[in-house]
């Protein structure tokens, strides 16, 4: 099973040669035959192992539902980084190298980053367009797309907002995709990528189930939020956004701007912030402080915050996060 990339006469001609030496090297009680287990070492990288590189651990765990044990999954951005503002390192290059698959979120999200790695890699299968290359965005309905010539949403939202993966309803989307790139790079695996993906829907569905039930606290809540990293986890569960610390995205606020912000939250009784460690604590904790709101510091990604070890249990980590503040604060109502 393991050897299907490996056409099958190479294998028999091995197989073959090694019998035959062992015969010769009987007949002559030759002590080389010591040397044999090395003959069968030389043979055991021809294990066929998929290398799969996802560029967040949201969808590297996605990835890892669905590839189960015939591949090995790795993501790049830790989920405590801003996926936005990731340092390509050396041993970045040399994995995409290997890779036989790339995941990607796409509408620019990674554009900083993830193009210029890629060229670099040479590795012709996982560019655009190659088989192993996977836009998890593909299908996912977007949120915030800007009409043309909009620059609005700032200079790192371009194609709409990328943080599409915070609705756990679009992870149904993204493991469709993985699948079908898993199975277009190693279709010998099919039957059990889609297993994998039925499973997953399966558990995934019972989630929404679950979440939908505990978010009925969170309708018509009014948050503020760092950046906008929100909307489709706003969407799903009911409640809202309705400022932000980023003037736009990516853009940090001025003195002037904050003023006017405690402001509106005083004046709408906003009680919430909501937070992702690899912003400002600074400037978030100053407004904390002049507004009298909690800040509620939440995951964006997978391993981005205590708990929150994969796909799952980030949604479980957070809903339960924002549920606690929203019984303390009753904010915003
Ligand atoms: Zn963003």
């Amino acid at each position: 099973m393991l050897l299907h990339r490996f056409p099958q006469n190479v294998v028999a001609l091995a197989s073959m040669l090694f019998l035959q030496t062992l015969f010769v090297l009987r007949r002559l009680g030759n002590p080389t035959l010591l040397l044999l287990p090395v003959l069968v070492l030389a043979v055991e990288p021809l294990r066929a192992e998929l290398n799969v590189v996802a560029t967040t651990t949201d969808l590297g765990s996605i990835a890892r539902e669905i590839a189960g044990d015939l591949a090995k999954v790795t993501s790049i951005a830790k989920g405590y980084q801003d996926p936005h503002f990731i340092d390509a390192k050396p041993s970045y290059l040399v994995r995409l190298q290997r890779a036989d698959l790339f995941v990607l979120v796409g509408m620019d999200l990674e554009r900083g980053w993830a193009p210029n790695l890629l060229m670099n890699s040479r590795n012709a299968k996982i560019q655009r367009g190659g088989a192993g290359y996977v836009d998890a965005s593909e299908g996912v309905d977007k949120l915030q797309i800007p009409v043309a010539a909009d620059r609005t949403m700032g200079d790192i939202h371009p194609y709409g907002n990328p943080h599409y993966w915070l609705d756990p309803a679009n992870g149904r989307i993204i493991a469709a995709n993985i699948a079908a790139g898993l199975i277009r790079v190693d279709p010998a695996h099919a039957q059990e990528y889609e297993a994998n993906l039925r499973a997953f829907l399966a558990r995934l569905e019972a989630a929404l189930a679950r979440w939908a039930e505990d978010a009925a606290a969170l309708e018509g809540l009014a948050v503020v939020a760092y950046h906008d990293s929100w909307p489709y986890f706003e969407q799903r569960f009911g409640f809202e956004a309705v400022a932000f610390v980023e003037p736009k995205p990516g853009i940090p606020p001025s003195g002037r701007y904050i003023a006017a912000l405690v402001e509106e939250m005083k004046s709408r009784r906003i009680s919430i912030i909501l937070m992702t460690s690899f912003y400002s604590s600074k400037t978030a904790r100053l407004i904390a402080r002049q507004s009298g709101a909690t800040l509620v510091t939440l995951g964006q990604s997978v391993d981005g915050i205590d708990g929150a070890d994969d796909y799952f249990s980030l949604f479980d980590t957070n809903l339960s996060l924002l549920l606690q503040a929203a019984r303390e604060g009753q904010g915003g109502r």
